[in-house]
Formats: C-alpha cells, sequence, structure tokens
C-alpha cells in the first residue's frame, strides 16, 4: 500500500494555503539605511514574516475572493455556469482570479481594466478566456465603472453577474476564514500585528479581524502610498504601486479597525520589491515591497522587541516586467549579446 493520494480535483481547489516565510535581511538592510541606526543590532527588535500570496494558481492573493464571492453566489442559487456572465472592474489580479476559476467551473467573464495596469495582467487574463475591456486612463475609476455598468444593461441581470468586489462581503469573508486561521496556525498562535497596503480593504480587514478574535491586543497598520493618503484626508492623486490604494475608499476597507498608517514612498516600495528578489529570492511585485518596507519600519522600532509581524506578499515579479520595476532587467535581458563562451575549454582546461 502506497501513501494515501492527495490531488486536487481541480485548480480551484489549489487555491490559498500559501506558506509564511521570515524576512531575514530586508528589516536589518532597511535599518541600516537609518541615520541613528546605532541602536539597531541584529536580529531586527522585531520579527516579519511574509505570507507568500504569490503561489496561488492565477499568481496573486486574489484567487481567494475570486473563489470566494463567485462559490457564494452558487450557494444563493444567484449563478449558473453557461448562464452567467461575470462581469466586474479590476486591476487585474482579480481579474485573473475571476478567470482561474471561471475556466474551471465554466462561466464566460467580462473584466473592465483601467489604462495604466500592466500589461501582462491583460495578458494574462486573455489566456484564461476572459474578454477584457480598457478603459481610458483620464476618465478614472468612473470611465471604468460606466463601462461595466453599461455591459451590465447590454447582458441584462439573467445574464449577467457582478461580485463587485470593492463591497461584497465574500471578499472579506475570504481572509476571515481562510488566510486569517493560516496565519494563526502557521504562527502557532504568535502574531502581534499585521502591516498591510489595502486595495479593496479586504485582505487587512478579513485577516485583522479573524486575529483580533484570537488576540485582543493585535494592531492592524495599514499601508498607502507617500503620494495619496486617503486616510490622512489626502485627496485622490496618481501613485506607483499597482493594485493598492484607489482613488476612494472602499466598503471592504473597515478604518474603525486601523491602528496606525505608515507612508510608502513609491520609489521605496519598488526599491525593496527588487532588494526582496535579489537578497532573498522572494521574485513579488511592487505592492509587496511596499509592504515590507512599512513592516520593516515597524520591525526596528526599540519598543516592538519580542513582536512578530505579519505582512503580505500579494503577487509576483513576471507581472511586473513591463513596469517600471523591471523594465530595465526585461531589456537587458531582450537584447544580451549571443554569447561566445565556449564551455569546451573550461571544462578541458
Ligand atoms: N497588491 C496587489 C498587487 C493587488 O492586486 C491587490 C488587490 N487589488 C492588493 C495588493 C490589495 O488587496 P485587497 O484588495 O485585498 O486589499
Amino acid at each position: 500500500m502506497g501513501p494515501p493520494a492527495r490531488i486536487d480535483d481541480n485548480i480551484v481547489e489549489a487555491i490559498g494555503q500559501s506558506n509564511l516565510v521570515r524576512l531575514n535581511k530586508i528589516p536589518l538592510l532597511l535599518a541600516a539605511k537609518n541615520e541613528n541606526d546605532d541602536t539597531i543590532t541584529p536580529p531586527t527588535p522585531a520579527e516579519v514574516v511574509a505570507k507568500i500570496e504569490f503561489t496561488n494558481p492565477g499568481g496573486s492573493v486574489k484567487d481567494r475572493i475570486a473563489r470566494e464571492m463567485i462559490e457564494d453566489a452558487e450557494r444563493n442559487g444567484e449563478i449558473k455556469p453557461g448562464v452567467h456572465t461575470i462581469v466586474d472592474v479590476t486591476s487585474g489580479n482579480t481579474g485573473i482570479g475571476y478567470g482561474v476559476v471561471a475556466a474551471s467551473k465554466g462561466y464566460d467573464v467580462i473584466q473592465i481594466i483601467p489604462e495604466p495596469y500592466s500589461v501582462e495582467r491583460r495578458a494574462l487574463m486573455m489566456a484564461l478566456g476572459v474578454k477584457v475591456l480598457v478603459s481610458n486612463k483620464k476618465d478614472g475609476m468612473d470611465g471604468a465603472c460606466k463601462i461595466h455598468r453599461e455591459v451590465m444593461q447590454k447582458l441584462g441581470p439573467d445574464k449577467s453577474w457582478a461580485p463587485r468586489q470593492f463591497d461584497n462581503p465574500g471578499n472579506i469573508k475570504a481572509h476571515f476564514e481562510h488566510t486569517g486561521p493560516e496565519i494563526w496556525e502557521q504562527c502557532g498562535g504568535k502574531v502581534d500585528a499585521i502591516v498591510a497596503a489595502y486595495g479593496t480593504g479586504g485582505t487587512l480587514s478579513g485577516i485583522t479581524s479573524y486575529l483580533r478574535s484570537k488576540n485582543p491586543n493585535f494592531k492592524c497598520i495599514a499601508v498607502e502610498p507617500m503620494e495619496q493618503s486617503l486616510l490622512n484626508g489626502d485627496k485622490p492623486g496618481p501613485h506607483g504601486i499597482q493594485g493598492i490604494s484607489p482613488p476612494f475608499l472602499p466598503t471592504n476597507v473597515r478604518i474603525e479597525e486601523i491602528d496606525e498608517v505608515i507612508r510608502c514612498p513609491t520609489s521605496e516600495a519598488m526599491k525593496t520589491a527588487r532588494a526582496l528578489a535579489k537578497e532573498e529570492g522572494f521574485a513579488v511585485g511592487i505592492s509587496a515591497g511596499a509592504n515590507a518596507w512599512a513592516a520593516s519600519q515597524v520591525a526596528n522600532r526599540p519598543e516592538w522587541k519580542g513582536k512578530r509581524i505579519v505582512t503580505i506578499f500579494p503577487s509576483a515579479a513576471e507581472r511586473y516586467m513591463s513596469t517600471e520595476l523591471y523594465e530595465s532587467v526585461r531589456d537587458e535581458a531582450t537584447n544580451l549579446p549571443l554569447s561566445t563562451f565556449n564551455p569546451g575549454t573550461v571544462i578541458e582546461g
């Protein structure tokens, strides 16, 4: 008799159960850049651990909510494969998540993505069979929502379904029922804070609610781009951290749960994302860079000694090859000259 079989029945079952991994170098490297860093001796006062969500089938944390919202709607009898088309506005990662779940279950998907988000996101959605509509950058979120309304009207209520990820309670529920409990178990019940950015807010709100139900002293620290901090009363403005901080505060951001806000400059998010790859082998996206940067600021506070901070690495580096994060690497890779190196000489020599 061999070991018991452990085969997922389909790709939807492969969503979630991501690893939680300690950061060993980045918090220290960032501490060393502070001026009066003689108080910081290795290790940093607090520990930072990252939930590596880029290991999901669609390459991001958003697979989790795509599954939850679609399966909630199925349980409520709202949608059926082959009948309903899933229509939503996305910065790409949720659209890719819908693509994964819908291809497996047999739904059609139409996604509206505003112009500035990376072309890799559009291409991945299309590879998964999603119909992609791109909205004009100058029309902002309102433009994307207008197209969404038009598509819904055209298809009609019997044939279309809008998950509305910014308001759908299934978004928070996915993280309350899965991501939060996974972290609690992986930490063996010792976890003191989350430091993470919000897009829809589902990840931050769901994880915080669950971990606070286990540890009433649990702290929730939100990350926003330096260029736009709505939680500090800023007006909406452009920033370069794709997938986080839309130009409005979504319902799924539970403001009353947030203890502190840290602003991360886009340039630091990019630098930290590149350092995470080179120094520790985490090939991640820009928002993971922002999260690691902000979590490291907190981990370096002497009063946080002995605490454990969890952060999120939402998506993978491949999704950013056409963006400022990695376009120079991509160009260099494209133009690498053919090598004249002859391995025979080394072997013979
Ligand atoms: N990072 C990236 C790259 C994302 O795409 C998103 C979601 N749009 C987030 C972070 C934030 O996740 P949430 O929507 O759960 O707040």
